[in-house]
């Protein structure tokens, strides 16, 4: 199995266009490098020519993430080698790119069916993906269900989210709107989870499951966006668990079995700087920070 991290951070990536936090601003001095918001690719074998790719997220940036990875170019025919697209929930960032992947090629999305509600009812901007009949194929999956997928075997697993900020109190929160997708293929188990906003059983028994994990590392803190002078909203109340603390993810992670990699960084999470208390932290615990660019062989 082949995966490549297109891109590593939250919502806005690093740098945040209006952000001049610490982290920001070393990602503009050159300090540390920039990161794209969450989106991970995965092929069954080595992801050569002959290979589909599963896109797991679908930022704003998704086409020009794809578009500038040679291992994800376009077959000869011009067809795209993106064979489905997995959304974990209906944020901006998971969602945004289906419309920049708009030139022509048939879409196959998989979400929940709040997911694909959320993104398709009174969107008049999801109609640019209606050019042909066959442009978007949209499969709703219920938390829980394993389904076959290429050569791969997904299941998207209901965890602690929350309704996205754009749906506001349109909608009631139910259980479909935050899911972590398993991706089983070829003896390995590879997770993702972005957005987690507190511990469970299912993320305990995900954790201990996993050959490898791409795991919600948005803040360090609970009150970090306080702290950084951006706001009053806390983790949780934007269904990100935490690391730091006695009560944080980092405890969780270290005691977990597989590679457990940090994805979806916010901009102001410490552990961005590489010279920081809480960078040592993880990388103490056994965890990775995952950056652009970064590739996995498992
Ligand atoms: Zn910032």
């Amino acid at each position: 199995v082949r995966i490549i991290v297109l891109g590593s951070g939250a919502g806005g990536g690093v740098p945040q266009w209006n952000c001049a936090c610490a982290g920001c601003e070393a990602a503009r001095n050159g300090y540390i490098p920039p990161r794209s918001e969450a989106c991970v690719a995965i092929a069954a074998g080595d992801g050569g020519p002959g290979e589909p790719w599963l896109l797991l997220g679908a930022p704003a940036t998704a086409a020009t993430l794809v578009a500038r990875h040679p291992a994800i170019r376009p077959r000869p025919n011009g067809r795209s080698r993106i064979g489905a697209i997995l959304l974990c929930n209906g944020d901006l960032d998971q969602t945004l790119g289906l419309l920049s992947l708009r030139e022509g090629d048939s879409l196959h999305v998989l979400s929940t069916e709040a997911v694909k509600r959320g993104f398709l009812d009174e969107n008049r901007l999801a109609r640019t993906l209606e050019r042909s009949p066959d442009q978007l194929r949209w499969r709703a999956v219920a938390p829980g269900e394993r389904l076959a997928c290429l050569a791969f075997e997904l299941a998207a697993l209901a965890v602690p989210g929350k309704v996205p900020l754009h749906l506001g109190d349109t909608v009631s929160p139910s259980a479909e709107d935050n899911v972590a997708w398993t991706v089983r293929c070829n003896g390995k188990l590879v997770a993702f989870a972005p957005s987690v906003a507190a511990p469970t059983p299912a993320v305990s028994g995900l954790l201990d499951e996993a050959d490898v994990v791409f795991f919600d590392g948005t803040f360090w803190f609970a009150d970090e966006l306080r702290r950084a002078g951006r706001g009053e909203r806390g983790a949780r109340d934007m269904g990100h668990w935490p690391l730091g603390g006695p009560e944080g993810s980092l405890e969780a992670l270290e005691r977990a079995r597989g590679r457990r990699i940090l994805v979806h960084i916010n901009n102001t999470n410490p552990v961005l700087l590489p010279d920081s208390a809480e960078r040592s932290l993880v990388e103490r615990a056994g965890v990775e920070v995952a950056h652009d660019g970064m590739e996995i062989v498992a």
